[in-house]
């Protein structure tokens, strides 16, 4: 007689990764529950991309109103609501949270309301409801939690991401720390809200691993906007004193402030889940080791997502809990292709990205041509602002592949999105050039680089 389990899939994170996984399997006929101990959704929808997105548009209207002035409008008094803001983007987190629990419902998916940590191979304990299920297949989905470098004295004073976006009230100071794509997008939206905003880095250079002249670029706008960019800066300690905060900085200098806003990374959830004594192999930085079919060391758990670390995007996520949902439950075997993935960073101005940066693409294919443009974007020859839109193409000098396109300005994400196709398809320079421009927008220059760039002669 076979074994048989409560269900066929039991998912433990109902996240972005964990919903999309759940829905296929179900669609496909597997009996499927997943379990959540916070909200449906996962960081994605509840704490993370979303609510990030609305503020940073929240934020770009202070810049927006004094835009106005150059096209002829003025604008009266404006004041800013933070418990506005807060209080409408908790409605559309709740819908949207609606939205997932619906899906699932509709999909046939048992969602169980509680933290779930495994038994055994087979045995699912909900911690919740004080009881154990099984399952015949186990997901973990459970994302990645932030990092906070718990050696600072004082370092309980400092909120992440997860608090920022529940704060009773804005800062009029505060203190971003890193200089990935948290800390820069979180710096753009408390300096365009209003906030005295300093952003601290530990080394010369935010954005460790993107191309360099968007590093560059970055670093350059930033501050024109208001943020005060420290490089080589970093919290030796925190102390409260009255209502405040002051940082003593590794220098000696001490900075006040009302909020501290660690964004020094996200580390993968797993431990506590019972993964380690059913002898799941684990990473040192916690990320669940996995096959390219996302199969763990133990033959019926699978990982997706955030918590195996592969590539911390959303899209990748979906994309991972759908090919194991397929792979697993309908007989199409499909390992998710990590090598080009277009992204956007939500900083003001925006970047997109897809494909190699020039550093790479010289270390891997020795000859490239670089094509690259900066100007003023034509909004802001009747703003005056003194800002720049960067775009850069890498190209394979002998095949004349687009290896990588990299771009700093209004839109990036929407414009990196669609380049990315053509990318992904391994277009040539001539086929960009021969593709018809579309005038006036900034995404022209992109078909219409005709220098190739050369250094500087010393
Ligand atoms: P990142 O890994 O991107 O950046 C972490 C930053 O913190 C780095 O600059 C790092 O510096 C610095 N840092 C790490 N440890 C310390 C420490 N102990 N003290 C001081 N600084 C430190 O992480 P994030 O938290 O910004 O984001 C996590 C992930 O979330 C990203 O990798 C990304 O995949 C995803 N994400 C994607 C978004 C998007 O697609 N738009 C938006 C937000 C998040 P160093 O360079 O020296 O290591």
């Amino acid at each position: 007689m076979p074994q048989t389990y409560d269900y066929d899939l039991f998912v433990i994170g109902a996240g972005s990764g964990g919903v999309r996984a759940s829905r296929i399997a179900a669609n496909h006929g597997a009996k499927v529950a997943v379990a959540e101990e916070y909200r449906v959704g996962g960081t994605c929808v509840i704490r993370g991309c979303v609510p990030k997105k609305l503020f940073v548009y929240a934020s770009q209207f202070s810049e927006e109103f004094e835009d106005a002035a150059g096209f002829g409008w003025t604008v009266g008094e404006t004041s800013f609501s933070w418990e506005k803001l807060i209080a409408n983007k908790d409605r559309e987190i709740d819908r949207l949270n609606g939205i997932y629990i619906r899906n699932l419902d509709r999909a046939g998916v048992t969602i169980i309301q509680s933290r779930a940590v495994l038994k055994d191979a087979h045995t699912v304990h909900l911690v919740a409801e004080g009881r154990d299920v099984t399952a015949d297949k186990i997901l973990i989905a459970t994302g990645a939690t932030p990092f906070k470098p718990e050696s600072v004295p004082g370092i309980e004073h400092a909120i992440t991401s997860n608090e920022a976006f529940h704060l009773e009230r804005l800062p009029e100071h505060v203190i971003v720390v890193g200089g990935g794509y948290i800390a820069v997008e979180f710096a753009g939206i408390f300096n365009g809200l209003g906030a005295q905003t300093v952003l601290l880095y530990r080394r010369d250079r935010i954005l460790r691993g993107f191309d360099e002249d968007l590093r560059i670029g970055l670093m350059e706008e930033m501050p024109k906007k208001g943020v005060d960019l420290r490089t080589n800066a970093d919290i030796a300690s925190i102390e409260r004193k009255g209502g405040r905060l002051h940082a003593t900085l590794k220098d000696g200098s001490v900075i006040e402030t009302d909020a501290i806003m660690y964004a020094t990374g996200r580390m993968p959830h797993s431990r506590g889940l019972g993964l380690e004594e059913l002898g799941v192999e684990i990473k040192k930085n916690d990320a669940i080791e996995v096959d390219a079919y996302s199969r763990t060391s133990v033959p019926n758990i699978y990982a997706v997502g955030d918590v195996t670390d592969r590539a911390a995007l959303t899209p990748i996520a979906i994309r991972e809990g759908q090919a194991f949902a397929e792979t697993v439950f309908n007989d199409n075997p499909i390992a998710v292709d990590h090598t080009l993935i277009p992204t956007a960073v939500f900083s003001q101005p925006e970047l997109g990205t897809v494909g190699l940066t020039e550093h790479d693409a010289r270390e891997k294919f020795g000859e490239i041509d670089i094509y690259k443009t900066s100007f003023r974007p034509m909004k802001h020859t009747m703003t005056g602002r003194h800002e720049h839109t960067f775009m850069k193409l890498v190209v394979d000098a002998k095949t004349d592949r687009v290896l990588g396109v990299h771009l700093m300005g209004p839109s990036s994400g929407e414009i990196i999105q669609a380049v990315g196709i053509a990318v992904s398809m391994g277009a040539t320079k001539k086929q960009f050039d021969a593709t018809v421009a579309v005038h006036p927008t900034a995404a022209e220059e992109l078909v219409t680089l005709k220098e190739k760039w050369a250094p500087p002669a010393s």
